[in-house]
């Protein structure tokens, strides 16, 4: 069987992602069929993104100013986490290194080793390009040139979630997709091999294909539903599933970076987009209940709303398997991680990435399959580790669900990476996926996660020699921030928002 014909199932971010990077990636391997139903509609949240995404645009050819200006997007530096650790801790996560590269030896371990032996240092979001802009609210593009300080940071983009799919469904029809506005209602399967045969729309139509990417959200209507590949369920350590989302009015400067700012029961968000600021409250509802959390983001938004408050639920985990028979399952269809770390549209891209890569010429391979599911397998699982690591590593005790979390046993696999910092400020290496070293100690450290050793291979240099590059590091990095454009000066200049995207 030549997989050529590609069936997608849903327009929401996850299909028109699919659908835009197999026509401009695959030209001539695959004709490309989406189905959309306008009556159940998109999520329609997801406005935060990773730097990763930029690159995915970029293969895309999409302009990156035109892009912004349609999707109404502000640039982004990092994430900042307010209350998380302890209420009043506030530390950023910063897309970009702490410090210049040093070589074999992580920037931190010098601080870590000066610290230790009872030299003050300023904290370490000092010396990180990405928070100092974004403290500063801030902004350039960075350079390309590795030598300069200022091509340590890297950025992603907050934008309106609504803009997106369509912006990319401009893209992949221009390339030759072609879409059917429709209610799938059945799913057809061959007898012999139980793959998936063809798609029934309420019209009576029956769609046929070779591979069918399932991009039907929660629903997971083929992977889930017609294949009943079975759901991991992870909410005993990611309790939160739940959130009620309100946009307001911006108020205040329209930030470089995401805030998640921790509440009772969950966090909240604040994404500042160039018309609005998205705000959302993602909790538990085994501690808090509707009503609760709709008051509780009313009082917190700081503009005046612009919506009603809106209810979502979710589960978190992933399905088994991604890829099952002939059909491979992206975005939340496939499964679903909590926005603390903005890592749908990443997981989505990673899948994409994946699926090119290993895009059948003829019959599917069990081996290529396989490997598909590797790959996501690991994505899924390192993010979950990440993000129980936001809500284990804490002191608070203000409330039950502070408690829970406090207390939870995790995942071995989170327990040993955690030991490995505390011994010597130690992050396990990836050689590639999401969230490397400078994510890991930004959130190791911000949850208070504090070291008693370190590398010792840092003890080679004196103590004076370390202090002396250490202030001028921090003076560089300092005069290059305040150099730098007012964010929103910059957006105005760079990427202005078009009236109707
Ligand atoms: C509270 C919350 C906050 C989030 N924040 C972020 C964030 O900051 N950053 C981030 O990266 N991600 C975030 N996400 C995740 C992000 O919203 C999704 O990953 C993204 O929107 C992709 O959704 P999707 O395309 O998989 O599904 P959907 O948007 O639900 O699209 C599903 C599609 O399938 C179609 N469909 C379903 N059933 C049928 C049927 N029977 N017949 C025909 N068509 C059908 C629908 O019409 C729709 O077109 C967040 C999610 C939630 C819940």
């Amino acid at each position: 069987m030549a997989a050529r014909r590609v069936v997608i199932v849903g327009g929401g971010t996850a299909g028109w992602m699919t659908a835009a990077a197999l026509a401009r990636l695959l030209p001539g391997r695959c004709a490309i069929h989406l189905i959309e139903s306008e009556a159940i509609g998109i999520v329609g949240v997801g406005e935060a993104t990773l730097p990763q995404i930029r690159a995915f645009n970029e293969r895309l050819g999409i302009d990156e100013a035109d892009f912004m200006a349609r999707t109404r997007a502000t640039f982004k530096l990092g994430i900042e986490f307010n209350d998380w650790g302890a209420i009043g801790d506030s530390y950023i996560h910063p897309f970009g290194t702490f410090g210049p590269g040093t070589g074999e030896i992580d920037f931190h371990q010098f601080w870590l080793r000066l610290s230790q032996q009872g030299i003050a240092v300023p904290p370490l979001e000092r010396f990180s390009m990405a928070c100092t802009i974004a403290r500063m609210n801030r902004f350039a593009l960075p350079s390309r040139d590795q030598r300069q300080l200022t091509s340590s940071f890297g950025y992603a983009y907050q934008f309106d979630a609504t803009l997106f799919g369509p912006y990319l469904r401009g893209v992949a029809e221009a390339m030759g997709a072609r879409r059917t506005e429709g209610r799938i209602v059945a799913v057809h399967r061959d007898g012999e091999s139980g793959d998936i045969a063809s798609v029934q729309l309420e019209s009576g139509e029956r769609i046929e294909g070779d591979l069918f990417v399932d991009c039907s959200g929660f629903v997971s209507l083929l992977l889930g539903k017609a294949l009943e590949e079975p759901f991991q369920d992870w909410s005993k350590w990611l309790p939160a599933d739940r959130a009620v989302a309100m946009p307001c009015r911006t108020e205040g400067a329209v930030t470089p970076y995401t805030s998640a700012i921790a509440m009772s029961a969950g966090w909240r968000w604040r994404i500042p987009l160039q018309h609005r600021t998205g705000n959302g409250y993602v909790y538990s509802s085994a501690f808090l209940s509707d009503e609760d959390a709709a008051a509780a983001l009313t009082d917190a938004v700081e503009g005046e709303p612009i919506a009603a408050p809106r209810m979502l639920r979710f589960l978190a985990g992933r399905r088994e398997r991604s890829w099952v028979h002939n059909c491979v399952g992206v975005g939340l269809a496939s499964g679903f991680l909590e926005p603390l770390e903005s890592t749908s549209i990443y997981l989505i891209q990673a899948a994409i990435t994946a699926l090119i890569e290993l895009f059948p010429e003829r019959d599917i391979s069990p081996i290529d399959r396989n490997e598909f599911n590797r790959l996501v397998d690991l994505e899924y699982d390192r993010i979950r580790d990440f993000l129980i690591l936001h809500y284990h590593a804490t002191t608070r005790t203000d409330s039950d669900f502070w408690n829970y979390v406090r207390t939870m046993p995790i995942p071995d696999s989170l327990a040993e990476k955690m030991e490995l910092f505390r011994r010597r400020g130690r992050v396990v290496k990836y050689r590639e996926g999401v969230f490397l070293d400078a994510s890991w100690i930004a959130v190791y450290l911000g949850q208070g996660i504090i070291p008693v050793g370190h590398d010792l291979r840092a003890d080679a240099p004196s103590p004076e020699s370390l202090v002396a590059g250490m202030r001028k590091l921090i003076s560089d990095v300092g005069a290059l921030a305040a150099s730098m454009e007012d964010h929103a000066a910059y957006l105005r200049r760079y990427c202005p928002m078009a009236e109707a995207a």
